[in-house]
């Protein structure tokens, strides 16, 4: 087996997909076959900021952990539209997407930002799960490994990890994620590789978990949860549809 700590990583990114009822009906949904799911399953779910407390409230007890999308790293103050780390973390949120590559190219966040949001989610309590990932053409022109290690080290900068906390990195090519076109699961096991030893180096001590994100569908699951560096998926698309993700679970308890 090659999981981390036992565990293998489900994380769901519903980004923009689902409004509050849809949120809610499908938090429902997953808090009525959570028994089934089993320990091995670590499972997390990033809804909108707008059903993110309903959907917490509903999957707390069953073992299902919720995650901020997206944060702002000043805890209180004039920044219309942004909710910051510590809000999320006082209404029970566990985790944040930071660095996404649809915050990156979509709204110009910056190394910079991302560092910045790394620092506060870590100062509030939440568990940081840093997106990083080369675009087609970075790849085209062979900087995919100089990409994600710029991208590492602005992350990572300086920061004080804490003993207890659990450091994840989603590799996510960004010409594979929302495309339908997956990475092969041998290139995205190199970069794991990569990426762990990268964390190693930045973070002494530290035990990274590494899940592959981009295009995972019930149908190459398998592929990338059998790599022996590849300790769970970051789902978008197919996290929103029942279906495909109790496909995605069910696949992940078979191995
Ligand atoms: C994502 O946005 O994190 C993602 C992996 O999306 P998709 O699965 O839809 O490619």
């Amino acid at each position: 087996m090659f999981t981390h700590n036992g565990k293998i990583y489900l994380f769901a990114n519903w980004k923009m997909y689902l409004d509050y009822d849809e949120s809610n009906i499908l938090a429902n949904a997953l808090a009525r076959g959570a028994k089934k799911f089993g320990d091995k399953i670590q499972m997390a779910i990033f809804p909108s900021a707008l059903s993110l407390y309903p959907v917490g409230q509903v999957l707390r007890d069953v073992g299902i952990g919720v995650g901020a999308q997206n944060v702002y790293w000043v805890d209180k103050g004039g920044y219309t539209g942004e909710v910051s780390a510590a809000m999320y973390r006082a209404v029970g949120c566990e985790y944040t997407l930071i660095g996404h590559s649809e915050r990156r190219h979509q709204f110009g966040e910056t190394d910079h930002d991302v560092r910045e949001k790394m620092k506060a989610a870590l100062a509030s309590g939440l568990t940081p799960v840093l997106c990083v990932g080369e675009t087609e053409q970075q790849r085209n022109t062979g900087k995919t490994e100089e990409v994600v290690e710029v991208q590492l080290r602005a992350a990572f900068d300086g920061l004080n990890w804490p003993k207890d906390k659990e450091l994840i990195v989603a590799y996510e090519p960004v010409w594979a994620i929302g495309a339908g076109v997956a990475c092969d699961p041998d290139e995205a096991m190199r970069m794991h590789e990569l990426i762990i030893k990268i964390c190693k180096n930045l973070i002494k001590n530290s035990d990274p978990v590494v899940l592959y994100g981009g295009s995972v569908r019930p149908n190459n699951v398998v592929g990338y949860l059998s790599q022996p560096a590849i300790d769970g998926v970051l789902v978008g698309a197919a996290s929103t549809k029942l279906d495909e993700w109790l496909e995605i679970i069910s696949a992940a308890q078979e191995l």
